[in-house]
């Protein structure tokens, strides 16, 4: 098994890096991940205003997928995640969705231990691993790893996690795909701009949808299919993902637009990823027995 050190870490996605890796299709590869603050918040007394932000949100690889050209679709299994014994939560002045109010900059180191996250001794959540931070070069240019879009990026989906299968757009030959921030929980919204931030180690394999380009990530669980779209505000992100629904349904029921439109009304869930990022992350949830994978990717 391939294994990419947490030191190949990349904080933008771009065609111009060079391969930290090359894989085959259904090779499994395992990921090392920085923490999103790149190790550099270890306890209460760090101070985060010193933190340097050219080292944070950084990203494992870019991982060049053998046989994979522009207009394919990247599919990317995610099989399992370690997690570290601790994680590492914080709020900003001036960020996440109370930004509005006046508080200081404060870190909290959390345990985690027997697949629990313990916030208090006495308040403890389950631990859901998942992959805020996921993607492929875009067509040109780069695009920092603390954004996101149609390449994916830093969609903070709770979601994304053991299990999951996540279907990119291919841009670049090898796709050069990357993720990194790894959280041990996070709830919808991400609200106060971190969740419980940990490093860890994350395996992986690859699929190539030959021909097939999804005009926005989509997301696979046992359950449903999520078209994660995202855009300046959370009704500009909503529109576009209920866009995205829609059109997948009448795709696969060879429905008209007025048909799919009111079946979504019906069977379509709309839910926020995060609202904390440069730009608001939505997905519209498709429950699998009305929709295929085929039919999600397009046309
Ligand atoms: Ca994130």
């Amino acid at each position: 098994m391939k294994i990419v050190t947490r030191d190949k870490i990349v904080y933008s996605f771009s065609s111009q890096h060079k391969p930290a890796e090359h894989v085959a299709p259904k090779e499994k590869i395992l990921l090392e991940m920085a923490d999103a603050f790149g190790s550099q918040v270890s306890d209460k007394q760090t101070s985060i205003e010193r933190l340097d932000w050219s080292k944070v949100n950084g990203a494992t690889g870019p991982i060049f997928v053998n046989d994979t050209a522009p207009g394919d679709t990247l599919a990317v299994h995610i099989k399992q995640i370690r997690l570290p014994r601790r994680g590492i939560i914080a709020v900003i002045p001036n960020q996440g969705v109370l930004k509005g109010r006046t508080f200081k900059s404060a870190v909290k180191a959390v345990s985690i231990r027997d697949e629990q996250v313990h916030f208090e001794d006495d308040v403890k959540l389950k631990a859901k691993p998942m992959i805020g931070t996921i993607g492929v070069a875009p067509p040109k240019g780069k695009i920092p790893t603390g954004t996101l879009g149609r390449h994916g990026g830093n969609m903070d989906v709770k979601e994304m996690g053991v299990g999951a299968t996540l279907y990119l757009p291919v841009f670049v030959e090898g796709a050069l795909f990357a993720a990194g921030d790894l959280h041990a929980v996070q709830a919808d919204g991400e609200v106060c701009v971190s969740a419980a931030e940990v490093l860890g180690e994350v395996l992986l394999s690859f699929d190539i949808v030959k021909g097939k380009s999804a005009s926005w990530p989509v997301l696979e669980t046992r359950e449903s299919l999520a078209f994660l779209t995202c855009a300046d505000s959370l009704d500009e992100a909503s529109v576009l993902a209920v866009e995205a629904a829609v059109e997948a349904l009448m795709r696969e029921h060879n429905w008209n637009f007025e048909k799919a439109y009111m079946f979504a009304s019906l069977a379509v869930d709309v839910k926020i990823n995060q609202v904390v990022d440069p730009k608001k992350g939505v997905r519209a949830v498709v429950p699998k027995e009305f929709l295929t994978v085929e039919s999600a990717l397009g046309g």
